[in-house]
Parts: structure tokens; C-alpha cells; sequence
């Protein structure tokens, strides 16, 4: 690639919305951009990234037996409704009707169309174990888009669907795809680990996530130091804690907050620190009184967090939008905001307003949240995990320490959640109907692009793992727009290399030195190669990788270049 005719726009500013690392630097090396919430445009320079993290999930895919197909994005209400999860998704999936009114979805994740599709091509025994895949846009109305392309509404996924006759063929292609995720994470150059899970709104009984280690990540791990355990802390089944911690009230307490009609009003008389809450909204309470919902989190409080935060965070507040449907009794679309007659109502005294914590964003259309993981002030994640580093493990070995991930593969056995309730059945050797078992896998291929960046960067820019990079290596010419000898050398090393199979790049746009390798540096290309005058004398070139401090020179010949790239 000539960068003259590539369309690269870099820029030096730290844009002000982008909050974590890889999302600046997306922006900043111009990968992406945004169109709405939660909306990206991948330019020319990110979907190289792309492609190349698709190829390998594409392959390793392909070589563990699975076969690729492509469903429709649009989705029709129908199936969700035999599936029973139309209404269980809530907010999350984007609904829409066609010109007919009939009621269709833009597919948060696809187990309702695969299942259909099963049920109507596959009769027998001998059709199975099959594991189908596609790598495909889904949409998600996330209840907070953000980090990019990390929590986007539109993003990438790879999913995969397995149908086996009986469980223990559905545990061996569990274990298969899990072989798999472990070499496309290890192809990718990632410093990865495999937790046990929690199967959310997808359902089903065993499953793992994969999480590229970093400090921005949204979830917290807790791990034990032999290694031997490992779980998303969603899904952790930890001991008691060791450390004292003040019991929670267990008397029901009601607050009553007459003529306070603003979140920080509120704030300020329950003494909750305002940056710990975000909106408000009213709900009608079980008995038709309006009650102030404050929100906190994103996803439900579970019991570890439940049982530590008290003595480390308390009054931090968390729930989600079942726990509140569940606490009220409260049908679809009963929540939102209304009026500002407050009345706050506490079962286990104020800690506990954790429960029913919720809030509506801003145009006030649905609830939404914040991730605590992510927004727990580091002082006091550094107080959780202290807290929790002396705890032995679950299983008797080790003890544990709390570290962050961002999930980018989850693996679930799924059982006959979706073969039971959209009556798939297909005949056994010996014409029974059986219902088959099912496995579902999903990687975050988009997610992955921004979990490689926080992962490899420095001060400069992103350091792309050789197997990701939009380009291996960078030709950069100096004063060319002076020296013909320079252009010339430059243009047939470029020219030689693409012969042979590099993913190299020409810099031949005529800028200075420093703003041409600040651009190399941002854009996080692994090898620069340096053409100019005086090596050109010397019968060498410069090389550098990027992760090196130092430049090095090599002969002016093509070997030395395959060598050193
Ligand atoms: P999260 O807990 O981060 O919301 P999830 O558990 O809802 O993710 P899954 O249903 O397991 O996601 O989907 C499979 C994969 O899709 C996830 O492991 C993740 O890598 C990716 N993914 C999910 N939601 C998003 C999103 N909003 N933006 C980008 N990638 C996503
Ligand atoms: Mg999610
Ligand atoms: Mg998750
Ligand atoms: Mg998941």
C-alpha cells in the first residue's frame, strides 16, 4: 500500500469522550469513527485490523470442524416468542415493524434462527453432532455504549451453534471449541484466560468466558495464585470472607425524603457521595407510591458482591432491571420517569439500596446503568481485592486475587433450552424422537481490535501484535521529494517486498521525518524500515521494530530485510 493513495487521518489531540486507551487510539490512528452512540465506521486502516482478527477466527473455526453459514441481521418476533425471550430481552433488542406491521427484531445473538433452522433440515441421527458459525453485525441497545468499539451497539460477532444427540457428545465439542478459542487467542498474540461463567440471558448450565487481561476491563476476575481456579466474580463461588465486615442491617427501613426532588438533594441527605450515583428516575412502588430509583449498575447485584461491598464501598448501589421488574412487580414499560415526589424505601437499611437501584438515560427512553466493575474508584477496587487476597479458593488451593478482563469469547452448554422450547426433534437409531442437546459460542471480533490496543500500547501509540497489524511493515523514505536515489530505493524495496508476500506500506505521502514516524508509531505497524542518503552511501538501511528503543543498521539487501521483520 502506497500511504499517498491510502486514506490515513491521524491526529496528535486526545479526544475528549474517549475515556480508555484503546479507544483514543483508535480514534487518534483514525481506525474508527463514530456516527452515533454506540455507531462506528471502520475506515480503511481499521478493517485491515479487522479482517486480519476475522481470518483467524475464520480459521482456527474451519479447522475444528465447525462450517460457516450467514443468517439475515432481521430477525422475526415469531420465533422469539416460542422461545419465550421476546419480552425477557427487554430493552436490549432493537424491535421494529415492516410495512405489514408485523413485529421483527434486529438480532441481538441468533440461538432462536439456528434452532429454526435445524428443526426444519435436520431429521436424523445420521445428520448429527453439526456445528454451524457465521461471523456476523449484531445489534445490542446496550444500556451504556462506550470504550468504542469495545461496548458498541452494532459490533462483530462470531457465533457458533453445535446440536449433538446426547450430553456427553455435546462435552466433547464444548472441549473442541474450547481447544479452539485457545489457539485463535494464542494466534493473536494475547495475554488471555479462561473463566468460569455466568450463562445470563443466553441460559443453559456450564460456561466459560475468555478475558484479555487489562486494567480498563469491565469485569473483575478472581483467580487463585496456583492457577487452579478462575472465575468471572458474577459467577464465583467464594467462601466466606475472611476479613471482618460490618453485618448489613436487616431491619426494613423507609426514608423519607419529603421536598428533595433532585438526585444530588438526595444524595446529600442518605450522605451517598454524589459521583457515586448517576440519574434518577420515579417508579411506581408495589403499593401505587412513587419511589426514587437511583442508579448504579448494569447488571444484578450478585452475591459476592453483595456480601463484600458493605465493608468496602457501602452505600454503593447496584441492580438491574429484572431485580427492579422483580422488587415492584413491575410489567414491560411500567418504569420510566415520572414527577418528583420522592419517597426512598430501603429493606436492609441503605446499604441494600442496592437492590432496586436503577435509572433512565438521558432522553429518558430506558432504564440504564453503569458498569460497577469499571467504576469503582481504584483505591476502592484496590480495597475489594485486598480484602479478598487472603481468602482461600474454592477449591482448597491457593488463595485468590482479583484482576480485571475484557470478555472477548464465551462458551456455554445450553442443554435443550432452545431444542425444548421450539420443539426441535430429530430420530434415534431406532426411530425415537429425541430432543437434541446444544452448544453456543460466541467471540467478540470487533471487541477484540480495542482488547489488543489496551493491552499493546505505549506512550506513542499501539504496538500491534505481528498477527493483527494493518501493515508488518512501514517504508519510510527520507527527503524523498529531494533524492531520486532515495525514491527510487524506497519504491523497489516496496516493490520487492510485496513480491515477496509482505504487508508492507510505501510512506511516500513527502512529510518530515518526525511527523512520519509519529504516524508509524500511532498507527502501531511492527517494523519501520528507514531509506535515506546516507545509508544509501553505506550500503544499508535502518531498521527498527517498534517495540525497540533503539534503531539497527542492515544491509541494503532483501535478506537482511526478511530476517529482521
Ligand atoms: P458483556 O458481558 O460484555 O455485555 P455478553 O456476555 O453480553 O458481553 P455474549 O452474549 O456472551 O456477550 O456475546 C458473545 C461475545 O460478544 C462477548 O463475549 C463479547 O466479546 C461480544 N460482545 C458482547 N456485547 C458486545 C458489545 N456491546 N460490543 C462489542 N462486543 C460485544
Ligand atoms: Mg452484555
Ligand atoms: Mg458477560
Ligand atoms: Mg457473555
Amino acid at each position: 500500500m502506497r500511504l499517498s493513495r491510502f486514506s490515513l487521518h491521524t491526529t496528535k489531540e486526545t479526544p475528549a469522550d474517549a475515556e480508555i486507551v484503546s479507544h483514543q487510539l483508535m480514534l487518534r490512528a483514525g481506525m474508527i469513527r463514530r456516527l452515533a452512540a454506540g455507531l462506528y465506521t471502520w475506515t480503511p486502516l481499521g478493517l485491515r485490523v479487522l479482517r486480519r482478527v476475522e481470518a483467524i477466527v475464520r480459521e482456527e473455526m474451519n479447522a475444528a470442524g465447525a462450517l460457516e453459514l450467514l443468517m439475515p441481521a432481521v430477525q422475526p418476533a415469531e420465533l422469539w416468542q416460542e422461545s419465550g425471550r421476546w419480552d425477557a430481552m427487554g430493552p436490549l433488542m432493537l424491535r421494529m415493524q415492516d410495512r405489514h406491521e408485523r413485529e421483527y427484531c434486529f438480532g441481538p445473538t441468533h440461538e432462536e434462527v439456528i434452532t429454526d433452522l435445524v428443526r426444519r433440515d435436520v431429521r436424523s441421527y445420521r445428520q448429527l453432532p453439526i456445528n454451524l458459525y457465521q461471523i456476523q453485525t449484531k445489534f445490542r441497545d446496550e444500556i451504556r455504549p462506550r470504550f468504542g468499539v469495545m461496548r458498541a451497539r452494532e459490533f462483530l460477532m462470531k457465533d457458533a451453534y453445535s446440536f449433538h444427540m446426547d450430553a456427553a457428545d455435546l462435552q466433547r465439542e464444548y472441549d473442541n471449541m474450547r481447544a479452539a478459542y485457545c489457539r485463535i487467542f494464542e494466534r493473536l498474540g494475547l495475554e488471555y484466560r479462561v473463566v468460569a461463567a455466568d450463562p445470563g440471558d443466553i441460559g443453559g448450565s456450564k460456561s466459560e468466558e475468555f478475558h484479555v487481561l487489562a486494567n480498563s476491563g469491565e469485569d473483575e476476575l478472581a483467580v487463585s495464585d496456583t492457577g487452579s481456579y478462575a472465575a468471572n466474580v458474577e459467577a464465583a463461588a467464594l467462601p466466606a470472607p475472611a476479613v471482618e465486615r460490618p453485618a448489613p442491617q436487616s431491619e426494613r427501613a423507609v426514608v423519607d425524603t419529603p421536598g428533595i426532588t433532585t438526585i444530588d438533594g438526595l444524595c446529600q441527605a442518605l450522605s451517598i457521595p454524589a459521583e457515586k450515583t448517576m440519574k434518577s428516575v420515579v417508579v411506581d412502588g408495589a403499593d401505587g407510591d412513587p419511589v426514587l430509583l437511583l442508579l448504579r449498575g448494569d447488571h444484578q447485584l450478585n452475591p459476592i458482591k453483595a456480601e463484600r461491598l458493605p465493608a468496602v464501598a457501602a452505600p454503593l448501589a447496584f441492580a438491574d432491571e429484572a431485580v427492579i421488574r422483580r422488587h415492584f412487580g413491575a410489567g414491560p414499560g411500567s418504569l420510566g420517569p415520572v414527577g418528583a415526589d420522592v419517597r426512598v424505601i430501603a429493606d436492609h437499611g441503605v446499604a441494600a439500596l442496592a437492590d432496586f437501584v436503577t435509572g433512565a438515560n438521558e432522553d429518558g427512553r430506558h432504564l440504564t446503568g453503569v458498569n460497577w466493575g469499571r467504576d469503582l474508584p481504584e483505591p476502592e477496587f484496590a480495597d475489594l481485592r485486598n480484602a479478598m487476597a487472603g481468602d482461600p479458593s474454592p477449591d482448597g488451593q491457593g488463595t485468590l486475587t482479583l484482576v480485571r478482563g475484557i470478555e472477548v469469547g464465551h462458551i456455554f452448554q445450553l442443554g435443550r433450552k432452545y431444542s425444548e422450547s421450539m420443539q426441535l426433534k430429530v430420530l434415534d437409531e431406532d426411530g425415537r424422537d429425541i430432543t437434541p442437546e446444544m452448544g453456543c459460542y460466541g467471540i467478540g471480533v470487533s471487541r477484540i481490535v480495542g482488547g489488543a490496543i489496551e493491552q499493546c500500547h505505549d506512550d506513542n501509540g499501539i504496538l500491534w501484535p505481528d498477527a493483527i497489524a494493518p501493515f508488518t511493515l512501514l517504508i519510510c523514505p527520507i527527503k524523498a521529494d529531494k533524492s531520486q536515489r532515495v525514491r527510487d530505493a524506497a519504491g523497489a524495496l516496496y516493490e520487492a517486498c510485496r513480491s515477496a508476500g509482505v504487508n508492507v506500506a510505501l510512506d511516500d505521502r513527502g512529510l518530515r521525518p518526525g511527523p512520519m514516524f509519529a504516524d508509524a508509531d500511532l498507527i502501531g505497524v511492527p517494523h519501520r524500515i528507514v531509506v535515506g542518503e546516507r545509508g544509501l552511501d553505506a550500503g544499508t538501511l535502518e531498521y527498527k521494530a517498534r517495540s525497540a528503543d533503539n534503531a539497527t543498521e542492515i544491509p541494503h539487501d532483501m535478506d537482511a530485510v526478511l530476517k529482521a521483520i
